[in-house]
């Protein structure tokens, strides 16, 4: 029997990383054993059905790169559509759920009330073998005791989520159900409506909630909580990812920092862990792990991400030339722990003119500075080569001449040329801007002193 899951969000307008970890799980699932991803929009809310709210999930899902593999909208609807097909949509499924409905009401296994249409639940406990949670039994509670049957249409005609939920999972053949514990207390209806339709249901796998650091539920307003603070924060979606599958999962050896390659290959639901996650609000280990995958990029991606990041922040890389921009990227190779960091990283080179910190500004505009900066002038000018190694010697020959350590006069250098107290190595970045840009940058400064 091969795997098919998928992923069934309701479009409130926001995708939370509960869910967010949720597809997640599903899509390492399909892919560790070759199975299908469909992705399923139960928008049968007509309220809160905007396209506004669906396209916030399905860019969420593509940033984080979890393309689907099936949908009603391509040519060829079964073959791998890699993300650009699909997904599917309740609304668009509302005849399958009236004929299903007319199915139970002529079988006896419904009945109309009040207008509206009841399923007639079993009076028996119903069992759940759930591959994380294990045996669930869900006793009757008092009301159910009394009525245990519950609404499948609503008077006003729709379908209720219980009811389109299985349906949905039984005509898409759904063979596993990888969904948030919350979940779980509906199971044992889910299950008694496969059995009315003649079908065991499929295998499920709730997984433990995320919880805040406090161990309180996780809501909408916490901050965290909607998958798109990420990419507007400048984390990369490798090391959300290893976030997300480390909220509920981890490797036998313990391993922390993976590809998604490599978790595909290790991934399996048995491993999902069974108590809550906490999310760590001052983002400790998510910092630590996009630093880690900011320094596995490969040089291209890298320089594609920064220059994005650049241009967001209104530095413009695109009229400089080529091999000068990369020369550039390459000195924050290895620092930038977030592509947040990069305008103040590196803008400098980009800019026409420099803009001095405020706090620098003081300790650049010194007399004594003067006199420092007019005599590294010269000897930039006439330096042999314009490297760093060269460079270095250079400024540090200029140190002895003068008596002075290199700290007093790396730093106004490094202050006039990028306008920051710290950043790129100054040998190196001096390199790259080139003799040219140097020598006016130090000449702007000294003009003014
Ligand atoms: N639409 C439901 C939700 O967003 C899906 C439940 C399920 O995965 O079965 O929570």
């Amino acid at each position: 029997m091969s795997v098919r899951v998928r992923f069934a969000p309701s479009p409130t307008g926001f995708l939370h990383i509960g869910g967010a970890r949720t597809a997640l799980f599903n899509w390492l699932y399909a892919r560790h054993v070759g199975g299908v991803f469909v992705l399923r929009i139960e928008d049968t809310d007509a309220a809160r059905n905007t396209q506004q709210a669906v396209d916030v999930i399905l860019d969420g899902l593509r940033w984080l790169g979890l393309d689907w593999d099936e949908g009603p909208i391509t040519a060829d609807a079964t073959g791998p559509c890699k993300g650009q097909c699909g997904p599917y949509f309740q609304s668009q499924r509302k005849d399958l759920y009236q004929r299903r409905v007319e199915a139970l009401l002529s079988h006896g296994l419904a009945y109309e009330q009040d207008g509206a249409v009841k399923f007639k639940m079993t009076r028996e406990p119903v069992v759940i073998e759930d591959i994380v949670v294990g045996q669930v039994i869900r006793p009757l509670t008092d009301r159910e005791e009394t009525d245990p049957d519950f609404v499948i249409v609503r008077s006003d005609g729709e379908p209720v989520f219980h009811l389109v939920n299985v349906i949905d999972d039984l005509d898409m053949g759904i063979t596993h159900v990888i969904r948030g514990e919350d979940h779980l207390s509906n199971t044992a209806k889910h299950i008694a409506l496969f059995r009315a339709f003649g079908v065991e249901p499929p295998k499920y796998a709730h997984i433990p909630l995320i919880l805040n650091g406090d161990g309180s539920k996780m809501s909408k307003r916490d901050a965290g909580a909607s998958l798109m603070t990420y990419p507007e924060e400048g984390y990369l979606p490798e090391a959300v990812l290893n976030y997300l599958c480390l909220l509920g999962w981890s490797s036998k050896d313990n391993q922390e920092v993976f590809s998604l390659a490599e978790v595909v290959e290790r991934f399996d639901l048995p491993q999902v862990l069974r108590h809550n996650a906490k999310f760590d609000p001052k983002r400790e280990k998510l910092n630590w792990l996009n630093f880690e995958h900011m320094r596995r990029l490969d040089s291209e991606r890298f320089n594609e991400l920064t220059v994005h990041a650049l241009s967001t922040a209104g530095i413009d890389t695109s009229s400089h030339p080529l091999p000068f921009v990369k020369a550039a990227l390459a000195t924050g190779r290895d620092k930038l722990r977030n592509l947040s960091e990069a305008p103040g990283y590196l803008g400098f080179y980009f800019r026409d003119a420099v803009e001095t910190d405020l706090a620098e500004a003081p300790k650049l505009m010194i007399p004594e500075n003067k006199p420092r900066l007019v005599r590294l002038r010269a000897a930039f000018a006439s330096a042999a080569g314009f490297d760093a190694a060269t460079l270095e010697t250079t400024l540090k020959a200029i140190a002895v001449e003068l008596g002075l350590k290199a700290g007093p006069l790396v730093h106004p250098v490094r202050v006039a040329l990028t306008g920051k107290g710290s950043g790129p190595s100054l040998y190196h970045l001096m390199e790259v801007l080139g003799r040219e840009r140097t020598l006016a940058r130090l000449d702007a400064v000294i003009a003014r002193l």
